[in-house]
């Protein structure tokens, strides 16, 4: 088993950068970045798959529409709020109000 996954950035071998050359002298190519495995899932992220944020913006706007299809949002979610108004003080001491939003757990929490 490999200790390491090709990154999935669609242009990522046409990075110009020295890390990326493979092949002798006649034959050099680009070739893909290899991206260190990830074992534990709590580690996973995009950077289980990618090698910078770059290549993942490529593959992010390359699949936008497969990915979306995968998990289509038909109704927009939302979070319960508690709105208020608070009194704060700015370093001069001087007062204002500013409205403070704070979650509000409906699972009895
Ligand atoms: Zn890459």
């Amino acid at each position: 088993m490999s200790n390491f996954v090709w990154c999935h950035g669609p242009s990522c071998h046409k990075s110009h950068t020295q890390d990326r050359i493979r092949g002798v002298k006649g034959s050099k190519v680009l070739r893909t970045k290899k991206v260190a495995k990830v074992t534990q899932d709590r580690w996973t992220s995009m950077y289980s798959y990618f090698c910078s944020q770059g290549c993942y913006n490529d593959f992010a706007n390359t699949y936008v529409r497969e990915i979306i299809a995968l998990h289509p949002r038909t109704e927009p979610l939302e979070t319960p709020i508690e709105v208020t108004k608070v009194q704060d003080t700015y370093w001069n001491n001087e007062t204002y109000m500013r409205t403070e939003i704070k979650t509000v757990d409906n699972n009895g929490g």
